[in-house]
């Protein structure tokens, strides 16, 4: 069922502690840990502990926990103390998914290009 954890899938072990992560912020329905192989000086990862494979599906199935994401986001970035940083959902293979549980990458500390690879 959506929204339900996923036995398979890689963040719903992070939100079960099953595996552990470098946790930055944990609320009630959102966990933000540091990227494993980060692509900036601040890289944190925003994810709804809902499983949804995907930003917009997360959104359609579970607005307010997306809209937690990105609350959280905003936080994070204010906690690492960066003024500038990009949220970035990429979504389906084609785009670099590798992971099918929705997540927010909170990226920071170096200068950011435009438009993006
Ligand atoms: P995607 O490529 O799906 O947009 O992002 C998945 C991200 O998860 C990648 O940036 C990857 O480095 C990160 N990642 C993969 N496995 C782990 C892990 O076990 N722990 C943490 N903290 N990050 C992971
Ligand atoms: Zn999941």
């Amino acid at each position: 069922m959506a929204g339900e954890p996923q036995a398979d899938c890689l963040f719903c072990k992070i939100v079960a502690k099953e595996i552990p992560a470098t946790i930055v912020q944990e609320t009630e329905s959102t966990l933000a840990f540091r990227d494993i192989n980060p692509q900036a000086p601040t890289h944190v990862l925003v994810i709804p502990k809902v499983h949804f494979p995907d930003a917009a599906s997360l959104a359609a199935g579970d607005p307010e926990a997306a809209a937690e994401v990105l609350r959280a986001a905003g936080e994070v970035a204010e906690g690492e103390g960066v003024e500038s940083y990009r949220i970035v959902f990429n979504t389906g293979a084609g785009a670099g998914q590798t992971v099918f549980h929705a997540h927010a990458h909170v990226l920071a500390g170096r200068g950011l290009e435009w438009p993006p690879g």
